[in-house]
């Protein structure tokens, strides 16, 4: 079958297309302009014309994806913006729930083979920050930080700000699949990752490129005072989620499922003395990986792949 998959050039999305191609389904990457999709071309050439390209320019525009979800079998909504620059909150929670819904729009009116829609929503729409410790799961809901977002607006912290925006635009998912059960020919299913680690194959030529997560890794390699101490959240591997992706197709009883992706808990300090093995065997008491070195060790070097059960 073929797979429309949004964000087709994002961290994760490009090993979503990478293990599809794998498994053999046709990919269709919608990527925001035709310079964004060089990297993909070059990236997908082995794979011949089981990878084509469509060009949506602006996901919050009615029917930006009308013509992109005209014959394929399944979507992979991957695109919403991660980071933590956003001034308003609208610079978030427009393109995540606009994007989200809009999408599901055009699969209702023009994906007319469209089996099953999978989107990437995350553990930010479950978490909660009550400071209580708690068993988290499938049914919990990350209603603070909505609350949170609609009180302080601006002023709500950036990471408070994204969560909100996959809260909000998960929500939405749920509540248009509901809406429209009768009518659509397809079902959702929602992965819903914490941290996502792992090497980058999307382009990346800067530590400042990085997406977000990897970002993240990186400040923590290479500065004191990042992410210190042992602290440490859930995390998985990107190739791992990418699998889950293909398996949320290949599983009927992923339909109408939110699952939660995560190889569990990291601490800051397990991935820093990993690095330094990785980078230099001789050398494993340094507390700090120099800058380059953890770029080159982010982009090039493989991640330890942790197995994951589905
Ligand atoms: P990236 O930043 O690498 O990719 C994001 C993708 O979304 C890019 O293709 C980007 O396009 C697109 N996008 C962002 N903002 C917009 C916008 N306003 N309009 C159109 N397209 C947009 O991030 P990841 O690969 O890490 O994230 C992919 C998905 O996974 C997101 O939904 C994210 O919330 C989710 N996720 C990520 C986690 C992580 O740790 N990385 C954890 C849990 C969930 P462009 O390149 O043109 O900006």
């Amino acid at each position: 079958g073929k797979v429309l998959v949004s964000g087709a050039n994002g961290y994760i999305a490009v090993w979503v297309v990478r293990t599809l191609l794998e498994h053999g389904f046709s990919v269709r990457g919608a990527v925001r302009s035709a310079d964004k999709g060089k990297h993909l071309d070059k990236l997908f050439a082995p794979y011949g014309d089981r990878f084509e390209r469509i060009t949506v320019p602006d996901i919050t525009q009615d029917g930006a994806f009308d013509e992109a979800v005209k014959g394929v079998d399944a979507i992979e909504h991957t695109a919403s913006p991660f980071h933590m620059k956003a001034d308003d909150p609208a610079e978030l929670l427009d393109p995540a729930v606009k994007g989200t819904v809009g999408i599901l729009e055009s699969a209702r009116k023009f994906g007319t083979s469209v089996k099953r829609v999978v989107v990437t929503s995350s553990t930010a729409a479950v978490i909660n920050s009550s400071p209580e410790p708690q068993v988290l799961s499938e049914l919990n809901w990350n209603d603070h930080d909505v609350k949170e977002v609609e009180e302080k607006g601006r002023a709500a912290a950036p990471g408070v700000k994204y969560r909100a925006s996959k809260s909000l635009a998960e929500r939405a998912a749920w509540d248009f699949a509901k809406k429209y059960q009768g009518e659509i020919g397809w079902d959702l299913s929602v992965l819903n990752p914490p941290w996502v680690f792992g090497p980058t194959i999307h382009e990346v030529s800067t530590p400042d490129g990085l997406n977000a997560s990897a970002h993240l890794m990186y400040e923590a390699l290479t500065k004191p005072g990042v992410a210190a101490g042992a602290g440490g959240a859930c995390w998985v591997d990107v190739r791992d989620l990418a699998l889950a992706h293909v398996r949320a197709l290949q599983k009927e009883a992923a339909g109408a499922e939110r699952i939660i992706v995560s190889a569990g808990p990291f601490s800051w300090q397990d991935w820093r003395e990993w690095f330094i093995l990785l980078n230099s065997p001789f050398r494993t008491r340094r507390l700090f990986t120099p800058r380059d070195e953890a770029f080159r060790a982010l982009v090039y070097f493989p991640f330890p792949s942790i197995e994951t059960v589905y």
